[in-house]
Parts: C-alpha cells; sequence; structure tokens
C-alpha cells in the first residue's frame, strides 16, 4: 500500500443534509475524509470530495477531530429542524484502520448515547470487524441502530482483487455473527456482488439474518457509468466476466441467497439501506 498521508482538521461539519439515492435518511455523517481501504470500485473516488482533494483516493485520511462538542451542537439544531436519521457513512468507512487510533466514530456514538431523544435512528456501514470493538455502544443505541457490513463475496481471492487494503471476508463474517449475537440489529451487503461460490448463502445464513444484494451497476449512484468508467471488468477472469460481470450479477447473487433466506429477509438494492421502517418488505 502507498504511504498513508493523515490530516488532522479541526471544527469540520459531522452532520450533511443528505437526499437522492439516500432520501430516506435526513443527514450523512462521515467521521473522515479518504478512506484507506481504496477499494477500486469505490465511487466515491469519482466524487467532488475524491476529485477535488490533492492525493490519490486511498492513500490519505482526514480525521475529524473535537467531534463529541460540535455534534452535540449539531444534534441538537437538527433536532429542532426535525427528523434525524443519519447514515453513516456515504463517503469513507467509520471504521477504517485509522479510527482505531483516532476514535472518531467512537465519539460520534457516545455523542448519540448521551442525547438519546435528539436523533431517530443511525445506519452503520462499513466493511471493517473493528466495529465490534464499539458493541456496548452500539447496543446502547437498541433498535435506533442497525449495523450493516459489506461481504461483496465469500472468495477472498476475488476480494483481494478489488479491495485489496480492506479486511478479509472471514474477519467480516465473524463481525457479523458477534454483532447478531449480542443482538444488534445486523445485515450482510452484498454490495457491490462479486463474484461468490455456490455455498455463499449458506455462509451468510451461519450469521446474519437479512442482506441487501446491490451491483456495480444500480449500486453506484450513476447507473453503471462509474463502475464502467473504472475499467473494473479487466479484474474479472475471462469466466467470471461472462457470468458476473456482463450478465445480471444481482440476479444470480439472488437466485444462490435465496436458497438460505426467506424472501422478506433479502433486500434489492436502495431499499436495503433504508432505515428498516421505510422498507417496502420490512421484516
Ligand atoms: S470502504 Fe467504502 S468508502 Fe472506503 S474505499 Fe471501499 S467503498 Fe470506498
Amino acid at each position: 500500500m502507498d504511504r498513508i498521508t493523515v490530516t488532522e482538521l479541526e471544527g469540520r461539519t459531522l452532520l450533511t443534509r443528505t437526499g437522492g439515492y439516500l432520501d430516506g435518511y435526513d443527514y450523512t455523517l462521515n467521521p473522515y475524509v479518504g478512506c484507506v481501504f481504496g477499494c477500486h470500485y469505490c465511487y466515491v473516488r469519482a466524487m467532488p470530495v475524491a476529485r477535488f482533494h490533492a492525493g490519490e483516493w486511498g492513500t490519505y485520511v482526514d480525521v475529524k477531530r473535537t467531534v463529541e462538542r460540535r455534534l452535540d451542537r449539531e444534534l441538537a439544531a437538527a433536532r429542532r429542524r426535525g427528523s434525524v436519521r443519519i447514515f453513516m457513512s456515504s463517503a469513507t468507512d467509520p471504521y477504517q484502520p485509522m479510527e482505531a487510533r483516532f476514535r472518531v466514530t467512537r465519539s460520534v456514538l457516545d455523542a448519540l448515547i448521551r442525547q438519546p431523544e435528539a436523533f431517530d435512528f443511525l445506519f452503520i456501514q462499513t466493511r471493517s470487524p473493528l466495529v465490534t470493538a464499539d458493541l456496548e455502544r452500539i447496543r446502547a443505541l437498541g433498535d435506533k441502530a442497525l449495523v450493516s457490513i459489506t461481504v461483496e463475496t465469500d472468495l477472498d481471492d476475488v476480494r483481494k482483487r478489488f479491495s485489496p487494503a480492506a479486511p478479509p471476508i472471514p474477519l467480516r463474517l465473524r463481525a457479523l455473527y458477534t454483532l447478531r449475537e449480542a443482538g444488534i440489529r445486523t445485515q450482510a451487503a452484498v454490495a457491490p456482488v462479486l463474484p461468490m461460490s455456490d455455498d455463499f448463502g449458506r455462509r451468510l445464513a451461519d450469521v446474519v439474518d437479512d442482506v441487501v444484494i446491490d451491483s456495480l451497476f444500480t449500486g453506484d449512484g450513476a447507473n453503471g457509468r462509474r463502475s464502467r468508467s473504472f475499467r473494473l471488468e479487466e479484474r474479472y477472469t475471462d469466466e467470471e466476466r461472462t457470468v458476473w460481470w456482463d450478465g445480471c450479477p444481482d440476479q444470480r447473487a439472488y437466485e444462490r441467497i435465496a436458497r438460505y433466506f426467506p424472501k422478506e429477509h433479502i433486500f434489492l438494492s436502495r431499499d436495503g439501506f433504508l432505515p428498516p421502517s421505510l422498507r417496502q418488505t420490512d421484516s
């Protein structure tokens, strides 16, 4: 991996008004700017937050400091305006390795625990088993929190081709199991769908009750244009490309996963990233 540049930022806004793909939410919350997982398919690298940053995507992290005091004020102001449903995070991973050092995400959870009346829902989206370090804090948020862990494939050699710096798949599956056993609402996000084994559905069913499926074409926020611009097809073997790029990858993933999950526990694309109360088929 390239050398990582870390910059500490003071006084940055945490809650950002949202809409569009995330229109089930009122705010996004990105504890960091940049993400060292640097997934090759990451659509954020094509967004202004990355294009106008001096560093190459995946090689920098800007750390938002003094989060708690600022978030207390922002939460109180947001509450005065109305509902406060938060998506964390849309443009970074809140549990990337730097979290073990700076604990910005943990400070966010502490602020929410301190002011439970100030928010309605928190969606935590990550690829990292580091989320289990905050298990007790997340549990303290009860039904107002959901942890969604990305598991794009069960084949770690495939994962290494598409997101070599992201945590290994077995660690993510174990994290899902740990959180579910602790009574925390969880889901596996098979997003984006990558080449997978026939057994993927069974492996997921061992550790999680709900699954969301999204593809590189439906989930990049640009009907597949961003994914195509990343030349991702070159990362597939010829055989994989036929099935998992040229075919209907989300449909194929659905067929495999549906063997092991009731259909009301499988969510598709944007629906699976909404707060549960807003989903079409809420379990
Ligand atoms: S973990 Fe998420 S934010 Fe980070 S590079 Fe991968 S897709 Fe992008």
